[in-house]
């Protein structure tokens, strides 16, 4: 147990009575299971001591990932985690296997260009970020949106804000009955406290909206996994449409989805919003596929 806990965590009974809970209950791991003594931070105060606005612009996103994922996960689980960063395509944002030289244009959006302007994510799919997403999804372990959501929150001041203009933001929605199934959309579970931790950490974000219903799936695909480049592109055509289109007219756009892979959905959906009035398209995931 770190000192700083017993501040952040308010009167010394609330910590004692969390001792106590964590001596009787030991924390488990959200990923690989194992009882681990957690950080005691889950009301979100910590982390706004250790991250403040110039920390966040120069922000290391293993170390960011290691903090925030402490109350949830043990500490070996925590630091498997790989950034996406440059040298990447400055469209795809996919990283390049040589970690040296400046990001430039892949062979893959020279052949098959982009309908958006730039794709950027806060880590490569796979290790325990790939893990955290499938509990989110597939387990319903929601209290993984707070800090997965806040490293996206990261990324954005990171990559767009005073510096690539979005007026709207808009979550990849999911179809009615998969919604329904799964009881949330991740994409905006992820986006969902933005406004609040812009607050925690005196960023200005009262330009940005947030429009849950501007794209609509109105058809109910079969999951892209195990599904190639030609075969994910046929299979989500025609999958969205707009919910409203006065809201999307002459905005710029950020979409938000948990992973990219191929691209194809964040094309789509680009391709879709420009069609109906957008003025550009860019693209937020929290995992990029490599
Ligand atoms: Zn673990
Ligand atoms: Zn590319």
């Amino acid at each position: 147990m770190i000192p700083d806990n017993r501040a952040a965590s308010g009167s010394l009974f609330i910590w004692m009575a969390r001792a106590l809970r964590e001596a009787v209950w030991p924390s488990k791991c959200l990923v690989c299971g194992s009882f681990f003594q957690p950080a005691m931070y889950k009301n979100y105060n910590l982390p706004v001591k250790i991250f403040n606005y110039e920390s966040i612009l120069a922000y290391n996103k293993k170390s960011a990932f290691h903090k925030l994922m402490l109350p949830f996960l043990c500490s070996a689980c925590s630091t498997d985690f790989v950034p996406a960063e440059s040298p990447f395509c400055c469209i795809c944002g996919i990283t390049f296997k040589s970690r040296i030289g400046d990001d430039h244009v892949c062979g893959e959006c020279i052949k098959s260009p982009k309908k958006f302007r730039m794709a950027r994510a806060v880590g490569v799919y796979e290790g325990t970020l790939m893990k955290t997403i499938q509990r989110l999804k597939y387990k319903g372990k929601i209290q993984l949106a707070r800090p997965l959501g806040m490293l996206l929150f990261f990324a954005f001041i990171k990559y767009w804000n005073n510096k690539n203009r979005i007026d709207l933001i808009v979550p990849v929605p999911l179809h009615i009955k998969r919604f329904r199934k799964r009881g949330f959309n991740q994409a905006y579970l992820l986006i969902r406290e933005w406004f609040s931790y812009a607050d925690a950490f005196n960023v200005k974000l009262s330009y940005l909206k947030i429009e849950r219903n501007a794209l609509i799936k109105n058809k109910q695909t079969e999951p892209q996994t195990g599904l190639d480049r030609k075969q994910r592109r046929a299979n989500i055509k025609n999958a969205f449409s707009i919910g409203n289109a006065s809201k999307i007219t002459g905005e710029s756009i950020l979409l938000i989805d948990d992973v990219y892979t191929t691209g194809a959905t964040a094309d789509e959906c680009a391709r879709v919003l420009i069609n109906e009035g957008a003025k550009s398209v860019d693209v937020l995931t929290l995992a990029r596929g490599m």
